[in-house]
């Protein structure tokens, strides 16, 4: 039995951090490709050209065309080609930095992900999930490594509306469940073998930290100031989540959420908000012990928007849509 886990080169994360993106992309190449989604380039982009104008690197900036989808990685690849870029930076939501990674791995060049929003663990993964360009889930585009530098700015993460953290927390409360049950199943992860003790203890440090700070951290954000309880938070939702779900491995939640992506309805909701509807369903498919779903549970009514939100989901009639589309 073969156990592996794979992790990004470097993680950094902090209150003002993107003031070191010059010199950190500066240790992995002279020019670089940023591909930012359009809040990035209308809120960060000009300090971050100033900042590299200053280090004297090379920055070509892209704006996202708001899909992870084919099309748009093999435009930005031939940007990164004409431009002989060495690395490729990613900077925004999960889809911005997916492109991000896809366009650099596909050539080989160092990867960076920036993200903007905690809502997604995008950022560390040797993952991307392609859609079509009409929204649906389409496939998984397996990397040879994770990216070389992860960069969270948490002052930045404080700013954004909290619906984003939220549907990280979402996402991140998945993780441990779904490592619990291909570690009883000895079940291959995405980092291509059993997990390691050490996603496992990361999957569940990730849910722990959940539990107890995610409600503070959601306060924190709405009062766009950055505590340690957010740090925790913002931590969760991308490192540990990141390293939790791609070396221990991923099971029903986000079957369910792959699914959901089919229905257009579910299009304007993000990726965590359908993930924790999957959460919801595998705890009662996984015959989970009671007090676990309790336990689970008492943290839902705390994160009103959340609730709300899945609330309106359901009502939305997903399941007696997807169950048309099933029966025909
Ligand atoms: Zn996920």
């Amino acid at each position: 039995m073969i156990q592996t886990s794979i992790f990004p080169g470097k993680y950094l994360q902090g209150a003002n951090a993107i003031a070191e993106l010059p010199s950190q992309v500066g240790r992995l190449g002279e020019s670089a490709l940023l591909v930012a989604d359009i809040v990035a380039m209308k809120k960060y982009i000009p300090q971050v050209e100033a900042a590299f104008k200053r280090a004297k690197l090379e920055i070509i900036v892209e704006e996202f065309n708001g899909e992870c989808c084919d099309s748009e990685i093999e435009r930005l690849k031939k940007v990164a080609e004409s431009r002989d870029c060495d690395v490729v930076i990613g900077m925004g939501g999960g889809k911005t930095m997916d492109t991000g990674k896809s366009v650099g791995h596909g050539l080989r060049r160092r990867v960076v992900t920036v993200p903007t929003i905690a809502s997604t663990d995008a950022p560390t993964s040797a993952l991307a999930v392609i859609y079509r360009p009409e929204g649906a889930f389409s496939r998984y585009l397996f990397f040879e490594r994770n990216p070389d530098l992860v960069l969270v700015d948490t002052a930045i993460i404080a700013k954004a509306p909290v619906r984003f953290l939220i549907a990280g927390i979402g996402d991140a409360l998945s993780t441990w469940f779904e490592a619990d049950a291909c570690r009883q199943s000895y079940a291959n992860s995405f980092a291509g073998g059993v997990g390691t003790l050490a996603a496992y203890s990361l999957a569940r440090l990730c849910y722990d930290t959940i539990l107890e700070f995610g409600v503070a951290a959601c306060r924190s954000c709405e009062g766009g100031v950055v505590t340690p309880a957010l740090e925790h938070v913002v931590e969760a939702n991308t490192l540990l989540s990141g390293v939790g779900f791609e070396s221990a491995g991923l099971a029903g939640a986000h079957s369910i959420h792959n699914g959901l992506t089919v229905l257009h309805g579910t299009h304007s909701y993000y990726h965590g908000e359908k993930v924790t509807i999957g959460v919801e369903a595998g705890l009662f498919l996984g015959d989970r012990h009671q007090a676990l779903i309790a336990d689970h549970g008492s943290v839902e009514p705390l994160m009103v928007s959340w609730w709300n939100r899945k609330k309106q989901l359901l009502q939305n009639h997903f399941f007696s849509k997807h169950l048309h589309l099933t029966t025909g």
